[in-house]
């Protein structure tokens, strides 16, 4: 039996994604009011998968009608975890996360006395979010050091980190995140291997089995 056929997958559509955004934006808008987008993204064998950047670019679109017309920025950053394997379609987890991209050399002057929401499509064992927030939150260190000490207390203060994924899979995690991190999710899901839709070469194939998900899940 193949890798494949043992684990149950869960075809998530564009739509799907889109709603469950347009649901949690206004209580991260009130709760949080982020200033910066941070997309979580992959860089791996000269591709770059989207992750967080579909869904940070849509969460844009809601928070700039809930917060009048405020025009976020969006940053990227490129974390690897599941190196891909041949033949299947799902990932085995890797044992640890491999920066492939990064904020530049100005990433700490960026995040410093800003609200941060970090943005990916899915947290599974959760060692990527821990990974780049505490990385992030190291770069907010050294910049500090650019500043007089009798600021940096207020400076580091005014600094928030909070997460959003568009799913959160339900079961025990491999790592936390650091004290006093907002963390949204989308939807909280069984720990099924999700099909996203920018994976798939055949949209409306994938929008078919999507339906079919439903149903069975259904009857
Ligand atoms: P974590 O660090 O939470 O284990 O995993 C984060 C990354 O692993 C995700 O951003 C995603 O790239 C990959 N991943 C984990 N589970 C799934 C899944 O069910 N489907 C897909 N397509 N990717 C997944």
């Amino acid at each position: 039996m193949s890798t494949e056929s043992q684990v149950k997958h869960w075809h998530v559509t564009y739509n799907n994604i889109h709603n469950h955004i347009r649901k949690i934006t206004p209580k991260i808008a009130q709760d949080f009011n982020p200033d910066l987008l941070v997309a979580i993204g992959t860089h791996s064998l000269l591709v770059f998968f989207l992750r967080g950047f579909f869904p940070a670019r849509v969460m844009r679109t809601f928070l700039r009608e809930i917060t009048s017309n405020k025009t976020l920025q969006i940053q990227a950053i490129g974390l690897s975890l599941y190196e891909p394997v041949a033949g299947v379609t799902e990932d085995k987890i890797g044992e640890q996360v491999i920066r492939t991209q990064w904020l530049g050399a100005e990433a700490g002057k960026m995040l410093l006395g800003k609200r941060i929401l970090i943005v990916d499509e899915v947290d599974d064992t959760r060692k990527t979010l821990r990974y780049a927030l505490t990385e992030l939150q190291k770069d907010v260190e050294t910049e500090l050091l650019n500043h007089p000490e009798i600021d940096r207390d207020a400076l580091r203060a005014s600094t928030k980190f909070g997460t959003f994924v568009v799913h959160n899979k339900n079961k025990p995690k491999l790592a936390e995140l650091p004290e006093g991190t907002l963390y949204y999710s989308g939807e909280e899901v069984a720990d099924v291997w999700l099909d996203y839709p920018w994976e798939s070469i055949n949209i409306e194939e994938h929008d078919r089995l999507a339906a079919l998900d439903v149903q069975s899940a259904a009857a």
